[in-house]
């Protein structure tokens, strides 16, 4: 069969595809336990299933306007003012399903064969290949420990080209849990201010965060660049509601326009219902947030300290999401029953096979020195799933 070179360039999102082979492999029966997921554990709220409920009762089940109904518009807005200081129009915000979606859409609108995108690493697995189907080019800044995995205002200006067309920051981010300070996103602002550049400000982890330091995005923190600024975000890992795939963009009129009319011919509007739930989501009571959040913080602050107790592994403390990327390369070269392991690939195949633990190769992310693992699992697991870790590694011989 001949499929389109397009398809030949991407490669399918590993996170999804690790997740799907833990849940054959429990399927088949066995006893794996799973870092590899990246959505919270806990159930969707009551009140938002219920708003869900209630829309399907009364008949809200059809189409909606493609960007979005103006009452979830409205509820961004006001949550936009209430947690971001942010001011947007109905006009500046699109609805699509889920955060992922929105940044498929933005990058068909915005990007050109040969657009330049700066997008620093250890990166979301699908940001490289969001841009690369949209004929852009991901130009990668890498980070390390030593930088707190964040790119410094140096490393974006020498990765600044004519060809730059945009830039993304994830913060928290996926998969490090670095999140940027107030200053830091500064520093970075002075490199952009007199260039002709957006800025994708992904914010999907906002509320899972640990730091001194309040929360911030770069619109806020500097307000001259807001025009060039697209902030994504979403209700999926605020609120638990992965599946019900709603995530959303607010930025100037004419990208969002250009979203919609994108969306209109491929999606049209994300699910009614699923609507409903956010507006409960977004604009209800937000107490099962601060729930959610203090128990991820308490199995964060165990595993940072559970990894980094074992020979070989040294594990950077996140300040927010919920993924911790153990830096794993001290393993390297070691090997089990002849076969040396020599990447993270090879790692994460032997605990699979080995331990019985899934998690996501650092590969996928660019930074084949480590792994990444999702602490979105009871403190049970983790205990039991790091045990399991240590004792495959100490079986490792030099
Ligand atoms: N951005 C980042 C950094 C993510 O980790 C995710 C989670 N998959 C998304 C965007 C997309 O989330 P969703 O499509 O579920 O809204
Ligand atoms: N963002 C989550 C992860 O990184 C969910 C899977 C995905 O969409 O990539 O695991």
């Amino acid at each position: 069969m001949r499929l389109s070179s397009r398809v030949a360039k991407i490669n399918p999102s590993e996170t999804l595809a690790i997740s799907a082979k833990t849940n054959a492999l429990r399927a088949q029966g066995r006893d794996v336990i799973g870092f590899a997921a990246g959505e919270p554990d806990f159930d969707t709220p009551v009140n938002i299933k219920n708003a869900a409920i209630k829309a399907i009762e009364a008949g809200f089940t059809k189409y909606t306007p493609v960007g979005g109904t103006d009452e979830l518009k409205d509820a961004i807005i006001a949550k936009l003012k209430r947690d971001n200081d942010l001011e947007y129009k109905r006009s500046q915000i699109v609805v699509s399903c889920g955060a992922k979606h929105t940044l498929y859409n933005l990058a068909q609108v915005l990007f050109d064969p040969g657009d330049e995108v700066i997008i620093p690493a250890p990166y979301w697995v699908s940001y490289p290949d969001i841009v690369v189907l949209a004929e852009g080019r991901p130009v990668i800044i890498n980070t390390n420990e030593k930088d707190g995995f964040k790119m410094t205002p140096e490393q974006l200006r020498t990765a600044i080209t004519d060809r730059t067309r945009a830039v993304i920051i994830n913060s928290p981010s996926n998969p490090t849990g670095a999140a940027y300070s107030p200053q830091e996103l500064q520093a970075i602002a002075k490199v952009l201010i007199d260039k002709d550049i957006l800025i994708i400000s992904d914010d999907i982890y906002e509320k899972i965060f640990y730091a001194k330091f309040p929360f911030m995005n770069m619109a806020t923190c500097e307000p001259k660049l807001k025009d060039r600024i697209i902030v994504v975000n979403g209700v999926s890992k605020t609120y638990a509601m992965t599946g019900w795939r709603i995530g959303y963009a607010a930025g100037p009129e004419e990208i969002v326009a250009a979203i919609n009319k994108i969306q209109s011919q491929n999606t049209s509007n994300p699910t009614s219902i699923s609507q409903k739930a956010a507006v409960e989501a977004i604009s209800g009571e937000q107490g099962v947030v601060d729930k959610m959040v203090s128990e991820f913080q308490k199995r964060r602050d165990f595993i940072v300290d559970a990894l980094n107790q074992i020979p070989g592994v040294k594990c950077f403390s996140p300040e927010g999401a919920f993924y911790v990327f153990p830096n794993v390369s001290g393993i390297y070269g070691r090997s089990y029953k002849g076969k040396k392991i020599t990447s993270s690939p090879e790692l994460i195949d032997y605990l699979l096979d080995e331990a019985n633990v899934a998690a996501v190769p650092g590969a996928a992310f660019g930074s084949d020195s480590h792994i990444r693992l999702s602490y979105a699992t009871s403190l049970k697991n983790i205990e039991e799933g790091i045990k399991r870790i240590k004792d495959a590694i100490s079986k490792l011989v030099s």
